[in-house]
């Protein structure tokens, strides 16, 4: 399997090659030649329900620089650090609506599924593709990318990890998450801007020609983490296609396929499902939701894509986002593969903040997505309701999720059972879910709320989570978005 730029059509790399550079060099986004089915036999072995063996079917399919058993091995050592054999539990919630449990890594958000195996993918694309140069991994967070990252990257020989986060823009825990990493090869710095502006940074180091020759000469290479890294989104079509096993598995009726319903971002995460739609899975509908920042909503439908607009910090801070980046590769199928469209669109945004699509591309999102959202009292009001009625404890990601899921149904009065992905662990927000059950989230001690929050809800909070509480800040360094390469060139 080979990929191409989404901004290129004529020239093709392995996916070693892809995973290494991360960003395409003409600042596109790598996509596979084509999007390979699955088999009879591959359906087999999914039908057997085992996450290991059902990555392991995804991943050969594309990523064929590696051998079967180069790959078994990753899988195997990159998810024995979850804290559940299922590696993604899938729950029912009430009817035929179930949250696929993607946060059981060290984490506690789905960004591990990716970030614990993406380390094998680089260091093991580096040997193949004969680089001598160490990778420096740089990513720009929303909260949960950040910390994912580190832990998958600590102490990875041939590695070293920069991570930017909003300063302002994360929850509490998200920011002592990231503040108390260990490791020798990491480093941390908080930015005086949003997301978008951390996410703007780190293309621009990405672009600089001086930047790549300064590092070069330092023996590094710059890479990538976030999801327009080939190797973070393929690890995640997994799980979509493991959902539909566990659903069979629970006896729900699948007859007419079945929907998938994704808090969304920066458009990775559904993308996945997507892929997995593609491949032959019998997804019907690919709910996108969206918070207060409802960019995508807006895309979905009108076709135009504005994000001129306030941008507003939410109690969903990983859903933040107003440049929805791998938007571009879904794009690029429903232009048909052409890298001339893609580049207007991407050229139009930069330089005015928007795109329209052709009325054909629309009317091809919109037979495949439906998209709505919820601000923050919706989403808490969801927390509430979905906890009095089935005893399940949400985060305020996966609320916004479960609350477009009834918006989705009511609009439709579609039936068929719908995997709503849980993408975060309640306790990265213990503010808003305690309040959101009825709790008193006074006080600013997230461990005090934390402590609360088991008491009021009988959910135990993940152990990595609680033991924080004894570890001592790191870094501490807040920059100017300015100055994010200077801080690049810092780092140890
Ligand atoms: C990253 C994240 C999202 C958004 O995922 P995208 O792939 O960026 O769309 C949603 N929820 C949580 C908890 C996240 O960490």
């Amino acid at each position: 399997m080979r990929y191409r730029s989404t901004r290129n059509e004529n020239e093709y790399v392995p996916s070693a090659r892809a995973m290494i550079n991360g960003i395409a060099p003409d600042g596109g986004l790598y996509i596979p030649e084509s999007i390979p089915a699955l088999t009879a036999e591959d359906i087999a072995v999914i039908g057997e329900c085992d996450y290991g063996k059902t990555a392991l079917t995804v991943l050969k399919k594309y990523l064929t620089d590696f051998s079967e058993a180069e790959l078994a091995e990753m899988v195997g050592a990159a998810y024995a650090s979850f804290d559940v054999p299922e590696v993604a539990p899938l729950r029912k919630l009430s009817g035929e609506d179930y949250a696929l449990e993607l946060w059981h890594g060290p984490t506690s958000a789905f960004k591990d599924c990716a970030l614990q195996i993406l380390p094998y993918f680089i260091t093991a694309s580096a040997k193949k593709t004969g680089l001598d140069k160490t990778v420096h991994i740089l990513v720009a967070t929303s909260g949960d990318t950040g910390k994912a990252a580190l832990e998958g990257f600590r102490d990875v020989e041939g590695t070293k990890i920069t991570v930017f986060y909003p300063a302002d823009g994360v929850s509490a825990m998200q920011k002592l998450q990231m503040m108390t990493q260990e490791g020798g090869n990491v480093r941390v710095c908080g930015i005086s801007g949003n997301f978008d502006d951390a996410q703007t940074g780190v293309k621009r180091i990405f672009a600089d020609r001086g930047m790549a020759e300064e590092l070069a000469a330092r023996g590094e290479i710059l890479s990538s983490a976030n999801s327009i890294n080939w190797g973070r989104l393929v690890p995640q079509i997994a799980y979509y296609v493991h959902s539909w096993a566990a659903l069979k598995a629970q006896g729900a009726p699948l007859g007419d396929g079945f929907n998938v319903v994704v808090p969304t971002g920066n458009f990775g995460n559904i993308l996945a499902a997507y892929y997995a739609k593609m491949m032959g899975v019998p997804i019907n509908k690919l709910v996108c939701a969206s918070n207060r920042n409802r960019v995508l909503t807006d895309f979905f439908g009108t076709g135009v894509y504005d994000r001129n607009r306030e941008f507003f910090t939410t109690e969903s801070p990983s859903m933040d986002i107003l440049i929805s980046s791998n938007l571009e590769r879904l794009l690029c199928y429903l232009a048909d593969g052409s890298a001339e469209a893609v580049k207007g669109f991407m050229a139009s945004l930069s330089a005015g903040g928007e795109y329209a699509v052709t009325g054909e591309m629309k009317r091809r999102a919109s037979e495949l997505f439906f998209a709505s959202c919820a601000d923050d009292a919706e989403t808490e009001a969801t927390i509430g309701a979905t906890f009095a009625k089935t005893g399940y404890l949400s985060d305020t990601h996966t609320a916004v999720g479960i609350k477009v899921c009834g918006d989705y149904r009511k609009a439709t009065g579609d039936a068929r059972p719908c995997v709503i992905a849980s993408t975060a662990s309640p306790y990265k927000f213990p503010a808003a879910v305690l309040r959101a059950i009825g709790g008193d989230a006074s006080g600013d001690d997230p461990f005090a709320l934390i402590e609360r929050l088991e008491a009021k809800s009988g959910v135990p909070a993940p152990k990595r989570i609680a033991e924080l509480k004894y570890k001592l800040p790191r870094f501490t360094d807040v920059c100017e978005p300015s100055r994010m390469a200077e801080a690049v060139l810092g780092a140890r």
